[in-house]
């Protein structure tokens, strides 16, 4: 029978864990303390938003939405980003993408400070994962980190294993590709560009896919050996208007060893992995 990765027994795990993580820090005199800018009124960035706080409360750490007109200028923008990063009761600030037009040529991963940049955008983080270096002392991007977790806590052995990831942006594709590298696997990176795909995915033991478009991934590029597993980290949006993944579920289920779902599967990881990255963070300030 094929195997659901849903993420929801991790993230209870997960949750006690980090529960007890915050209540050491807070007996210790630190309060984890996010923040998170947003710009303008994105629903699906209300949502995402709404979410990131609403889990950083569970666990008993702070998090403040800052909320921005969409219109807001260029340098008031910078200003407040700029006090954010000499506050030092804020461990943790996530810029929330994308951002309005006028906003987007800024050089999002250098504007928040290293040590508070808990996505692990910023030149430095990018660094450490990129050279595998003093990982523990950086921060690693919050999707490609929660899906390694969902694979460890599954007993999915990522070394020696073939990937194809298809989708190559800088907060998913990219950096997964270095962090399973770092893991040993062998990695194919493809993209828009990729010419025979299907053959590719075929061949591997791990697809994974992050592109953007609903139900793109189905049968037709699964192996007939039932021996892959997959995971979609699309968050789309159906004909009607449902939250849905880049595979088309059913149709691939049955052809597979495992699988994540949507929603349940690494939608809530990346949420975790933020929340990892923050006591990370926090935990920097406790002199024990
Ligand atoms: P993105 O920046 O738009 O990148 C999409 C990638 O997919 C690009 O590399 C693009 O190739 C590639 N692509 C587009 N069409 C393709 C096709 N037909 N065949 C193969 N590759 C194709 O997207 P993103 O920000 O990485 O997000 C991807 C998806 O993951 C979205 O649904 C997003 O909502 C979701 N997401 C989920 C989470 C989560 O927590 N679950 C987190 C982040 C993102 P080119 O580079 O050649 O254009």
């Amino acid at each position: 029978m094929t195997q659901i990765l849903s993420s929801i027994a991790i993230k209870k795990k997960i949750t006690k864990e980090l529960k007890l993580e915050c209540r050491f820090l807070l007996e210790n005199g630190i309060e984890p303390y996010l923040k998170v800018i947003l710009v303008g009124s994105n629903p699906a960035s209300l949502v995402y938003t709404a979410s990131k706080k609403k889990f950083c409360e569970k666990i008993g750490a702070k998090c403040d939405i800052i909320a921005l007109n969409e219109q807001i200028d260029q340098n008031t923008f910078l200003d407040i980003i700029a006090k954010i990063n000499l506050d030092t009761n804020v461990h943790g600030c996530i810029i929330q993408l994308p951002l309005p037009k006028h906003l987007s040529h800024l050089d999002i991963g250098k504007l928040v400070n290293e040590d508070k940049d808990v996505d692990g955008f910023h030149p430095n983080n990018l660094y450490a994962l990129f050279s595998n270096h003093e990982m523990e002392k950086h921060f690693t991007s919050c999707t490609p980190k929660g899906i390694v977790t969902l694979l460890v806590e599954n007993n999915i052995e990522i070394a020696n294993k073939r990937v194809a990831i298809i989708g190559r942006s800088m907060i998913v594709g990219k950096p997964l590709a270095c962090l399973l590298t770092n893991l040993n696997a062998t990695v194919t990176l493809c993209h828009s560009k990729t010419l025979n795909l299907r053959e590719i995915t075929k061949e591997v033991d791990i697809i994974i896919s992050a592109v953007g478009i609903a139900h793109l991934i189905d049968e037709t590029f699964i192996s007939h050996k039932k021996n892959q597993i997959v995971v979609d980290v699309g968050m789309n949006t159906d004909t009607q208007g449902q939250l849905c993944g880049d595979v088309n579920f059913e149709r691939v289920k049955d052809h597979v060893l495992a699988i994540t779902p949507v929603p349940g599967g690494v939608g809530p990881m990346t949420i975790i992995s933020l929340a990892q990255n923050l006591l990370q963070a926090s935990k920097k300030k406790v002199s024990l």
